[in-house]
């Protein structure tokens, strides 16, 4: 294709923080590289403490393990999104609840909720769909009325905002995701951000294979030893000496990211206008990262033929997400609360443009031609 859907972005200065990786004599985890992203993410987000880990997928398990989830509780998260989700509480016995989406921002619907709580719910776990926040005053305030933790899979949500506050610094945990399709990679990646001081010692020690070694390290114990369920969730300083290249440079990804995504919004105005497409919507109060671009199209026939129509035209375009209730998993570990008519309606008509950071202006108008012309076609 000519133009592809991705491309990752590269700030030239990877491969010589990884080289100074390497003259450190620090490779396993917890070097300096690691220090530098956790404090750089606290600082950037606001949250409490960040904790570097192999990925967004591993941020949410060590979530479910901080929780204690067992076999059948049930956690509230929306069908529309990406299948890590859920599955970060289903390896523990977890029930993910699905819960239907708002037909502005496609994230989750904190209107039904309540109405989706029972006596066995454990957690509720928005999704930051496309980096915009979710209405998290509103959850955050039935979460406190009822006592349950707050997780938000803020995987899209690096330097977006919700009235003023980091995505991942509102919940009682959150995830990011560093994976080669997001804002800022390091090919695998992710941070695990602690907001409630509760989780903060027994997080280090899950990531530490159930051990104390953090502490040990700090000189608290002579000794370090098994004390807890853990796992392997540091990753190298390899992997964090190239994230560092790019968190440092992540404000000017966001802005570059951000012009693309407005001459897309722009150029596709009098589209919405004739009613042919609908365009991303973008509360006032949620500041935005321009993780990606999606159209709205009327129907999934019409969506199949204008990616065919793109792909002609030398324009990669894409879709997500398959429902989750309705994958073969999700209708084994999972269950439907209510009909999900607009999650399955809007995974049907959705479209996602070629959105990445060193994208030119001239190729975001060859896409948005394509777009007329194939629109044009229907
Ligand atoms: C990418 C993504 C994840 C998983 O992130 P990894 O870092 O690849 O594990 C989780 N949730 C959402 C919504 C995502 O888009």
């Amino acid at each position: 294709m000519e133009i592809p859907f991705n491309r990752f972005y590269l700030t030239g200065k990877e491969l010589e923080y990884v080289r100074q990786a390497q003259s450190l004599e620090h490779l396993c985890g917890d070097g300096p590289f690691s220090k530098k992203c956790a404090s750089w993410l606290q600082e950037k987000t606001g949250c409490r403490k960040a904790l570097i880990v192999p990925s967004c997928t591993a941020a949410l398990e060590m979530a479910a393990m901080l929780l204690d989830i067992r076999p059948g509780d049930e956690v509230i998260m929306p069908s529309f999104t990406f299948v890590s989700t859920a599955n970060a509480f289903v390896v523990r016995g977890g029930v993910p609840v699905f819960v239907d989406i708002r037909g502005d921002t496609l994230n989750l619907d904190e209107s039904l909720v309540e109405a989706a709580l029972t006596g066995r719910t454990r957690a509720i776990v928005p999704v930051h769909y496309a980096g915009v926040g979710c209405e998290m005053d509103a959850l955050v305030a039935l979460a406190a009325e009822r006592d349950l933790p707050v997780i938000e899979d803020a995987a899209h949500g690096i330097l977006a905002s919700y009235k003023g506050r980091g995505l991942g610094s509102i919940g009682h945990l959150a995830g990011l995701s560093f994976h080669e399709t997001k804002n800022v990679v390091s090919g695998e990646g992710g941070a695990l951000l602690i907001n409630d001081a509760r989780f903060e010692r027994r997080a280090e020690i899950i990531r530490e294979k159930g051990t104390n070694r953090c502490e040990f390290l700090r000189g608290a114990v002579d000794r370090y030893t098994w004390v807890d369920i853990g796992s392997s969730y540091l990753p190298s300083e390899i992997v964090s000496a190239f994230l560092w290249a790019q968190l440092e440079q992540s404000e000017d990804i966001t802005k570059r990211r951000l012009a693309i995504w407005r001459q897309y919004h722009a150029g596709l105005a009098d589209l919405e206008r004739q009613e042919k497409v609908r365009r991303p919507v973008v509360p006032e109060h949620c500041g935005a990262n321009a993780h990606l671009y999606y159209l709205l199209l009327p129907d999934e026939a019409r969506r199949e033929s204008f990616i065919r129509a793109l792909a002609e035209r030398g324009v990669e375009a894409s879709f997500h997400y398959v429902p989750l209730h309705s994958s073969p998993a999700g209708m084994r570990f999972g269950r439907a609360h209510g009909d999900l008519a607009l999650t399955d309606e809007i995974a049907g008509r959705l479209v996602r443009l070629p959105l990445w950071t060193a994208m030119e202006p001239a190729a975001v108008d060859r896409v948005l031609q394509a777009v007329e012309e194939a629109v044009r076609a229907f």
